[in-house]
């Protein structure tokens, strides 16, 4: 038999399926028709054999459509050829007791699957007048069936019937089994992608923990369950200490790790009704509900401190996440999402200024601070334009020679009505302002200016400028100090630039070759406040450091505490076994220095000799050998 060829439009699966059904129906049907017709032959019903065979012309029609594609047409003509056969049987031979009605719920089946819903309706009409009509006949009596006992031919028939329709059926309910089985697990697998992209919308992918938009909407819920019980809630922002530079030194990995690690030890610290999320970067909230006072704050807070400071064994270093939170309370604070964050992001700002690794409650005097830190940078702009700012030196030791070898120029400002401003006040600020660019060249213009001065009087020293992280940052320091050596005149052996460790962590903007261009002309690189950031060895050899500037911390304290003593004998057999000079930084007093030179640091500075003056002061004390001079031992 000839297999019936894809319909030119294949491209409904149902479609296609429906077409593949049909053709294996056909050819089941023209099976059992060529069965039924032998039986006929056998028992010599020619009437009947006449019937079989016409309805076998037409179903070979049906399948010969079904070939060209014409799928509805072939489901039609084949319903009704198989109707009309069995309702003519039915009619000439046991009417409405004739096996051939088993077969009109199959053929209602195949139309509902297989064929239009006219075929359907039509077909169902035809069948229940056939009924009706072969009812009527019998009762009023013009056509009457007689019903003779049973024959081999009736089981044949009903074998057949049986068979025929099972099979078709058994085939078709397949069918839809498979598509419902195949329906629900597309269902399925919407349901989950959907909720997949509900979650994904509103977590964080790293630290799966809520992001703002839900952090948001919890905490709108927090504060509406508040106002109804008449309770307080909490917003809590931390943000992490020191994690640029982690990320930086260890690599983004680590920096992942440290940022699930601390999720999982907030998750850990706060209750399960609590809303702990990622809002950005480094920067983590909490939503605490239903909170007593802000004693009951303070303690969650106090114990997230300390479950972040547990330490962390990332590539093998042992790193600790320290964070500085800050709190704002409802109702006091504010009372809404909005209101509290702001509070809280001051307050975080606060704890961050106060040593960090440490927590603040909002207060009203925060915001004045704020608004204070705003004025000040304006003010700092206008003083620059005015001059207010000025230079001060401080002088450096050989510790072993006595003599002074360099001077530190630390900025100073004189403002009018303010008097004079710490450093450690303006110049966060003009980092933060970006104001530290322009005053950092005039820095460098100024005590390059002043050594080359002292140079050509026979004073040669070498001169100590600090430089700021943003300005390491930007792509054209190096040609600040060219050109700042240019004006000048200073030979670039006397300029010595001092950096923080955490500047050079950062090797992004090609840092490598340009502080090899600078070591190139001669100038000396320093590391300041050694010992307080992430003390990283690789970096000193690549960059090619002169000298390291013990932090005055462990300075302060080198002869009443041991640890520090500890931290200084480290760093300068450290230095020592890298050719480096060590810097004591903050010696105020005999004893300190006596120590230090104990353990074989090389250079000084502090009050113990003079803090930093005016250029015209220093040189005259400087030039004054008695005031200069260090006791030897
Ligand atoms: P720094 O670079 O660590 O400077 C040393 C600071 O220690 C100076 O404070 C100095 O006056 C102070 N100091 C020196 N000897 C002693 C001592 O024996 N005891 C004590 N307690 N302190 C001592 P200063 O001048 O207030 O500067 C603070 C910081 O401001 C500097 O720390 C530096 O980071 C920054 N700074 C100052 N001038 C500049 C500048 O021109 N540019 C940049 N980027 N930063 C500057
Ligand atoms: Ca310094
Ligand atoms: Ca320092």
């Amino acid at each position: 038999m000839i297999a019936p060829e894809s319909p030119s439009s294949a491209g409904n699966p149902l479609q296609v399926l429906q077409h593949h059904r049909l053709g294996q129906l056909l050819k089941i049907l023209l099976v059992a028709m060529s069965l039924i017709g032998l039986s006929n032959v056998y028992f010599g019903n020619w009437l009947t054999l006449a019937l079989i065979g016409l309805a076998g012309g037409l179903l070979f029609s049906s399948y010969r459509l079904l070939q060209r594609g014409r799928s509805d047409e072939a489901a039609a003509l084949m319903l009704w050829t198989l109707t009309s056969l069995v309702s003519l049987i039915m009619w000439v031979d046991l009417g409405l007791r004739d096996s051939g009605l088993l077969a009109y719920p199959g053929f209602l089946v195949f139309a509902a699957i297989l064929a239009s819903r006219r075929t359907f309706f039509a077909l169902l009409a035809f069948m229940l007048a056939n009924v009706s009509l072969l009812a009527l006949g019998n009762l009023q009596g013009w056509h009457v069936n007689r019903l003779p006992p049973v024959r081999i031919g009736t089981w044949i028939d009903i074998i057949c019937i049986l068979s025929v329709i099972a099979s078709a059926v058994w085939l078709l309910a397949g069918d839809l089994r498979r598509a419902l089985l195949r329906l629900g697990e597309e269902n399925q697998r919407v349901r989950q992608s959907q909720a997949q992209i509900e979650f994904l919308a509103q977590h964080d992918a790293l630290t799966q923990l809520p992001n703002r938009v839900l952090a948001r909407a919890r905490c709108d819920q927090a504060l509406i369950q508040a106002r109804r019980d008449g309770g307080g809630a909490a917003l809590l922002f931390l943000d992490l200490d020191n994690f640029k530079t982690l990320n930086d030194s260890l690599g983004h990995g680590a920096g992942d790790r440290l940022l699930q690690h601390v999720a999982e030890q907030l998750r850990c610290g706060t209750r399960s009704g609590d809303t702990v999320c990622r809002q950005s970067g480094d920067e983590f909230l909490v939503v605490l509900g239903d909170i007593a006072d802000a004693d009951a704050v303070a303690a969650i807070a106090t114990q997230l401190l300390e479950l972040l400071a547990l330490p962390l064994d990332i590539e093998g270093i042992e790193v600790s996440a320290t964070c500085s939170l800050g709190i704002a309370l409802y109702p006091v604070d504010g009372e809404d999402f909005d209101t509290l964050l702001k509070k809280a992001d001051i307050a975080m700002y606060r704890a961050k200024d106060s040593g960090r690794n440490n927590f603040r409650f909002y207060d009203a005097q925060m915001n004045t601070s704020v608004l204070e830190h705003l004025q000040l940078i304006t003010a700092m702009r206008l003083g620059f334009s005015r001059g207010e700012f000025s230079l001060h030196y401080q002088a450096q030791y050989d510790l072993r020679s006595g003599r002074v070898i360099g001077a530190e120029a630390l900025l100073r400002w004189q403002h009018p009505q303010l008097g004079q401003v710490s450093p450690a006040v303006f110049i966060p600020l003009a980092e933060k302002s970006g104001l530290i660019i322009e005053l950092g060249a005039w820095v460098l213009q100024q005590a390059c200016a002043q050594a080359a001065q002292w140079h050509a009087e026979g004073l040669s020293l070498v001169m100590a400028v600090n430089l700021s992280p943003l300005q390491m940052r930007r792509h054209d320091i190096d040609q600040v100090v060219v050109q700042a050596l240019q004006n000048s005149g200073l030979p670039a052996e006397l300029l010595e630039l001092e950096m923080t460790e955490s500047m050079l962590i950062d090797d992004s903007n090609g840092l490598t070759e340009m502080l090899g261009r600078l070591r190139a002309l001669g100038i000396t690189l320093a590391i300041d406040d050694f010992g307080t950031g992430y003390s990283n060895l690789a970096y000193l050899k690549r960059f090619d450091v002169e000298a390291l500037k013990i932090d005055q911390s462990f300075v302060r304290r080198l002869c009443e505490d041991s640890q520090d003593e500890a931290i200084v004998r480290a760093i300068i057999q450290m230095a020592a076994s890298l050719n480096l000079h060590t810097v004591a930084e903050g010696i105020e007093d005999a004893a300190t220095l006596q120590r230090l030179r104990e353990l074989g640091c090389t250079r000084g500075q502090g009050f113990y000799w003079a803090p930093a003056l005016p250029a015209a002061r220093f040189a005259e004390r400087v030039r004054a050998p008695l005031a200069a001079a260090v006791p030897q031992s």
